[in-house]
């Protein structure tokens, strides 16, 4: 929850709308949409930027906070609230564009949509925090800006679970009855409405689109690499949500994670790291630095320079720019932060062969299981309330056939493996593994039509661009 981020030398007046403006053409013309319908697809449909009292302590602080509804297209809108010092409306738009391509590119029926808070959440107690956290809610409430069928806030940089249910709690208390209230943002505790699995949603699914393009023989030869998670070396910057998540899930499958990178330094080790340890040594320390084994890097951003196969900036935007892209070593980067290259880094790199998996489809998994969080919300029931007993008791009796039919007998493992009904979790883990190999297969069909012409994020854009377009041609536009 830290705000400090490694910005560019060379872009010194980087605007990142503009960044995602510019791949955004790069693909658009590779589609057969008039210039009027790009035009509208590109555009931020409303911008709320907010300034608001709150008392801390004995003195009046003026908060400044934004929401951006980036595209009604498709209604609710969605997208997270960060809280950082670096928020501004330029970040805000950005995060709010690429939200409306990430939900096309999922095929999550929503809209684009960011908030932020220019806040440093460290600075505040827990208190102050949620005096903070309700007022912004009660100024989205007053705006129209937050609900069920309009606009969907979720967790992001420096926020959780915690502010969530503030969120929820301040729109539930400001329309009293609505019996959809607890739609209104996801992320939300268990206890409050969420949904089992949405916490590790966003790393799960950088592993599993990481994985998928781990699989395709004829990807990795690109990159000279043989297929499969197993064994690849990995770099992760960020040990926050998502970035902790990503690397648990990449240690667990047999990856190798060679190197790690915090705000306060990273640290590197070919043998690898055990991530579960790195994170209680630098519960105990204070520090990442200094772990048995591994060599301390001093300045965090040089860890990504380190040799590796893949590379997950899992932090903030433009930590690969135009004075470092060329050190990086990796022969995959996986943006599981939104935008952490800048479109000087995209060239570089892919003139260098690297394949960049875009953000806008690789952190794609939290929205998904928000997608399934709201769902969950609207229907007010529990995934697999309904049928997990029923299937139980059919698992069984096929089980009980099976060993009539064979003379033998399964054993306790095997029983409880093969006659185990979906939990929860269990459906969320399937449909977001589902989505995330779905929607990498639409996006390489995509890129393998360009023939070479292009690089994935452009390919990702077109089946965006596609899905969008066709959606504002069937709406038609209003004379
Ligand atoms: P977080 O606040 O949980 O974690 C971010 C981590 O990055 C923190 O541990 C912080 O100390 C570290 N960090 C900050 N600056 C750093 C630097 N320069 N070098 C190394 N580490 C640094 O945030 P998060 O929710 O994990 O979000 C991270 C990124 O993923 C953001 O770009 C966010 O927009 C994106 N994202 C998040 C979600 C989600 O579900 N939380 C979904 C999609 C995308």
């Amino acid at each position: 929850m830290e705000t400090v981020t490694a910005k560019p030398t060379q872009e010194a007046h980087y605007s990142f709308f503009k960044g995602v403006e510019r791949n955004f053409d790069k693909a658009a013309k590779f589609t057969r949409f008039e210039s009027g319908i790009l035009e509208q697809i590109k555009a931020c449909n409303s911008v709320y930027s907010m300034k608001f009292p709150v008392r801390i302590g004995d003195k009046i602080e003026v908060i400044e906070a934004f929401r951006v509804q980036h595209s009604h297209h498709k209604l609710p809108c969605k997208g997270g609230i960060r809280y950082s010092m670096d928020v501004n409306q330029d970040e805000v738009m950005a995060l709010a564009s690429l939200m409306t391509y990430k939900c096309a590119i999922v095929n999550v029926p929503f809209g684009g949509a960011k908030g932020g808070i220019k806040i440093n959440p460290k600075k505040y107690t827990a208190f102050e925090l949620e005096k903070i956290t309700r007022r912004y809610a009660s100024e989205l409430v007053k705006k129209n800006f937050i609900g069920p069928g309009m606009d969907v806030p979720a967790p992001d940089y420096g926020t959780g679970a915690r502010e969530m249910s503030w969120i929820v709690d301040t729109y539930a208390s400001l329309k009293p009855g609505e019996v959809d209230a607890l739609a209104c943002v996801t992320g939300k505790p268990v206890s409050q409405g969420g949904v089992r699995g949405r916490t590790e949603a966003t790393g799960l699914g950088v592993y599993y689109g990481i994985r998928e393009l781990c699989n395709v023989a004829e990807d990795m030869k690109k990159v000279g690499l043989s297929t499969g998670i197993e064994g690849k070396k990995v770099i992760v910057q960020g040990l926050g949500n998502v970035g902790y998540h990503a690397a648990k899930f990449f240690f667990d499958n047999g990856a190798i994670i060679v190197g790690l990178a915090e705000y306060e330094g990273g640290i590197y080790d070919e043998k690898g790291l055990d991530i579960y340890k790195v994170v209680e040594h630098r519960k105990a320390t204070g520090s990442i630095h200094n772990y048995p084994g591994a060599t301390n890097i001093k300045n965090s951003a040089e860890t990504m320079e380190q040799p590796c196969d893949i590379l997950i900036p899992a932090a903030l935007e433009n930590v690969i720019n135009g004075s470092n892209a060329s050190r990086i070593q990796a022969k995959i980067i996986g943006e599981a932060a939104n935008g952490p290259l800048t479109p000087d880094a995209d060239d570089i790199l892919n003139k260098k062969g690297v394949i960049v998996v875009p953000d806008m489809y690789l952190n794609a998994g939290g929205v998904t299981v928000s997608y399934f969080e709201w769902l969950k919300n609207l229907s007010h029931v529990r995934f697999g309330r309904m049928d997990k007993r029923f299937r139980e008791n059919q698992y069984g009796n096929i089980l009980h056939a099976l060993e009539n039919l064979t003379g033998k007998k399964a054993s306790d493992i095997e029983r409880n493996q093969l006659s185990h009904g979906p939990d929860e979790v269990d459906l969320v883990y399937s449909g977001l593994e589902d989505t995330m190999i779905g929607s990498y297969h639409e996006i390489r069909e995509a890129w393998l039509s360009l023939n070479g012409a292009a690089d994935m994020r452009t390919a990702a854009f077109t089946v965006a661009i596609n899905k969008v377009g066709v959606s504002y041609e069937e709406l038609g536009i209003f004379p």
